[in-house]
């Protein structure tokens, strides 16, 4: 059984949230007029590191200009004491989908800057001059490196040195917490750089190359920073987006740029972020390759067998997508190590959390561990932002210690968004009232559901109303009445709506709800064997990454059993639905009460809930759903 984080991603975080209700996304547009994001930006910042901003929800303003290839964002930044920023970051034109994605489910502000707002004349013109412009340049370019000896013409790559050059980075392997595995395979690498005598007096190869992989935030970079702090060597970096540019031949000078530098400083760390932005597979992608890239990873490989091992320098790649990396780069004697750094569980969140505790005033009785119980699915990025979240809270209420409660806030914050005023009373609020406490009630009812948290009708970020669940543990292993109860659960939002309201008044705020459940039926069938299918995987986690690929790749079954499986998916989901429809029409009454106190009180405790579930039902409260496994055989 292979489980890994995207599994705790899956499961682990929407089930949080898997009660929001949410706003049709027309009614709380954010869209303010005119552009406020300058594109005049004090610093650049790492692809990856913009997404991790994305994610916590510090990203305030986006503004996208040459085309798509840049951005320009105002980001609160941490280190600056949240000082909103502007940054220039190169994007990742592949990874646009997901980039937009994000954007969106954020609610980020996006500009998209025109390349020109002259007119038309200006067009024209600009149709006209570009290419003799170019032409001319050609021309001026050719002569230059005729006569000034040759390799001139390709000097512009190296005008622009786009790698960072850290000499002491500071960092130790003390600051990096929870993923232990990963530090004690790379304690190793430390040697290597501080003694190779040692490896090679007894003939052994230092490596060259070490992949980590893992999702962003997970403190990638914060590692192969701690082995050049630990060694006391300099450190380069480099993102893989900044390889790729507009001009043939540019990143492959890069490349040479880095590793003529690196060379002069040996011993050294050379570090490359979102490795595969350069190193995807070649010859991949709609209408062939690409020449800039393949020519960049081309030099890429050509510098990495052009030194021996023992050179002194380690080069660190990070990627999150291993699986679509040419495969050159993972032959012995380039990247022939990989190491996985994983969102950490929950003692190793317990670790990041302590690690950024550290400068910060906390209230002696807050317990760390309840807060690392209370986050499955955080990265460390996430975790560290979480405390400086719930830092900025502390003072802002002008508090001497950050308290649990601020923590609490912070969590919320980051899982769901920014809190928004109330609704005034109305139908529209007793609806999302209904919608919220048919997740808490079928959710308290069913056994084998993770226990309610609280449940509130306080808007916050997309959501109208949301419900939270405490997930049990962080769950590696699920069972088929776990995942049952939870679709049943996740469904009790549009029960409660049909049930009380009637058909013709059902909302669009179930929108959420029946992704998350159409997400975990259709895994039931087709990758845990849960269904009548039988125990096979049709399937296997995770999307594609470019349109390429998935164009490219068959689906591995026939139209017939597509058709099986969606015919097992809406059984399973109809079979849940009808299930959260009887529990709440013979819990109407009462449905009904909680739902008048939560429209008295905004947000009912967990603790409460149960307690008031517990009194009206006088069982021992939890009811066993059973989902017949064979319902009907496929014919
Ligand atoms: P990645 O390179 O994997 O995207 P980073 O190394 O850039 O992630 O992590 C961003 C920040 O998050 C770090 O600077 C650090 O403050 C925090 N962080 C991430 N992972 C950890 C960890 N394992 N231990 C401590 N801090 C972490
Ligand atoms: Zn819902």
């Amino acid at each position: 059984m292979k489980f890994s984080w995207r599994m705790l991603l899956l499961w682990a975080v929407p089930l949080l949230l898997i009660g929001a209700l949410l706003l049709p996304s027309f009614m709380n547009t954010q869209q303010t007029p005119g552009p406020t994001t300058n594109t005049v930006a004090n610093s650049t910042k790492q692809y990856s590191e913009f997404v991790a901003d994305i994610q916590a929800g510090r990203v305030e303003e986006v503004s996208i200009a040459e085309n798509g290839r840049v951005a320009y964002a105002k980001i609160r930044e941490p280190n600056l004491a949240d000082r909103a920023t502007n940054f220039r970051i190169n994007l990742i034109p592949l990874d646009w989908e997901n980039l937009n994605k994000l954007l969106y489910d954020r609610k980020v502000n996006v500009q998209v800057q025109a390349n020109n707002n002259n007119g038309q004349i200006f067009t024209l013109l600009s149709n006209i001059l570009l290419p003799l412009l170019l032409l001319g340049g050609l021309f001026l370019l050719l002569r230059r490196s005729n006569g000034g000896g040759p390799g001139q013409a390709m000097n512009f790559g190296k005008s622009k040195a786009r790698f960072q050059m850290d000499a002491k980075t500071g960092i130790k392997f003390d600051d990096v917490a929870g993923i232990d595995e990963a530090k004690e395979e790379l304690q190793e690498v430390v040697q290597f750089l501080k003694k190779p005598e040692r490896f090679t007096a007894v003939g052994a190869k230092i490596p060259k190359g070490v992949l980590l992989v893992g999702p962003p935030g997970t403190g990638k970079t914060l590692l192969a920073k701690a082995i050049a702090g630990e060694a006391g060597v300099p450190f380069f970096s480099i993102s893989g987006s900044e390889f790729v540019e507009m001009f043939v031949g540019v990143g492959a000078s890069r490349v040479r740029d880095l590793f003529k530098k690196a060379k002069e400083n040996a011993p050294c760390i050379i570090f490359i972020d979102e490795i595969d932005a350069v190193g995807r597979q070649r010859g991949a992608g709609i209408g062939g390759g690409n020449d800039e890239r393949e020519q960049t990873l081309n030099q890429l490989l050509v510098e990495m067998d052009g030194f021996e091992g023992n050179s002194g320098i380690i080069i660190i790649a990070a990627t999150n997508r291993p699986d679509v990396l040419d495969a050159a780069l993972l032959r012995p004697g380039r990247f022939d190590r990989q190491i996985t750094v994983d969102r950490p569980d929950r003692a190793g969140r317990l670790e990041v959390l302590k690690v950024h505790a550290r400068g910060k005033k906390l209230d002696p009785s807050i317990d760390l561990e309840q807060i690392a119980r209370r986050t499955p699915g955080f990265s460390g990025a996430d975790l560290a932002n979480l405390l400086n979240e719930a830092a900025i809270l502390a003072a802002r209420r002008r508090l001497d210690y950050i308290t649990l409660k601020e923590i609490d806030d912070a969590v919320d914050r980051v899982v769901a968004g920014l809190e928004r005023s109330p609704l005034l009373d109305g139908k529209k609020k007793r609806l999302i009232a209904y919608h919220e406490v048919g997740h808490a009630l079928v959710g308290t009812l069913t056994q084998d559901h993770d226990d309610v948290q609280k449940v509130t009708i306080i808007p916050r970020g997309r959501a109208g109303g949301l419900t939270w669940f405490t997930p049990s543990e962080d769950q590696l292993l699920i069972s088929r009445n776990e995942l049952t109860a939870r679709i049943t659960g996740a469904l009790g939002g549009r029960a409660a709506e049909e049930v009380v309201f009637g058909g013709d008044e059902i909302t669009t705020g179930a929108s959420g709800d029946f992704q998350q459940v159409t997400s975990m039926a259709r895994a039931m069938v087709t990758r845990f064997g849960m269904s009548n299918l039988g125990p096979v995987s049709l399937e296997s986690e995770g999307g594609e990454v470019f349109l390429g690929g998935a164009m490219m790749r068959s689906q591995g079954y026939s139209e017939e059993v597509a058709f099986h499986i969606d015919e097992q998916v809406r059984q399973i989901v109809n079979q849940c639905y009808a299930d959260a429809i009887n529990l709440l029409t013979e819990h109407r009454d009462l449905m009904d009460t909680i739902v008048d106190r939560l429209i008295e009180e905004e947000t009912i405790d967990g603790e409460d809930l149960r307690k008031m579930v517990a009194e009206a039902t006088k069982l021992p409260n939890k009811i066993k759903l059973a989902l017949p496994l064979a319902t009907k055989t496929p014919a």
